[in-house]
């Protein structure tokens, strides 16, 4: 299940990517452009644009009316049905990339001190080579995660 997202919805598109959905993202973006790349790589579009969002509605877009962050986001999992297919920390959440595990000892040269010192699981994006750690951030990524899952998935949506 692959995503797009328009120009509007970078939080949205980055939440995703944590969430482990493989989401294009680009801040600036022609309308053709995006349903170009929509139909070519088969990816559903995500948008609050409504024009946007008739040219692509035969393809299984999603128009996100709610203005609110976790209202949108909610939304999209309830369309697509994404509770249990979330791999939370699975990707990059600059590029969009897979990432890899890797040992400590191949970027031990480029961590700082402390991050040496306290962390040991590493993993790295195959598309740019960021590295990332299980620090607080990641952690509190995670929670999110799945508190954002025990939150909405009972909820039934007519
Ligand atoms: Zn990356």
């Amino acid at each position: 299940m692959k995503f797009i997202a328009d120009c509007h919805l970078g939080k949205i598109a980055k939440y995703l990517r944590i969430f482990g959905f493989d989401t294009l993202y680009f801040q600036s973006i022609d309308d053709d452009d995006i349903i170009e790349i929509a139909h070519k790589e088969q990816r559903f579009l995500l948008t609050s644009d409504k024009i946007l969002y008739e040219r692509m509605k035969h393809h299984n877009a999603l128009y996100l009316a709610h203005a609110g962050f976790e209202e949108q986001l909610r939304e999209i999992f309830h369309h697509y049905k994404l509770f249990d297919k979330s791999k939370p920390l699975s990707r990059c959440i600059k590029c969009n990339g897979e990432l890899e595990k890797i040992e400590k000892q191949e970027v031990i040269e480029e961590l700082k001190t402390k991050t040496k010192k306290y962390f040991d699981t590493f993993a790295r994006c195959r598309e740019c080579g960021r590295v990332y750690w299980h620090g607080d951030h990641y952690k509190n990524m995670l929670k999110f995660t799945s508190e954002f899952i025990a939150r909405n998935k009972k909820e039934t949506k007519f």
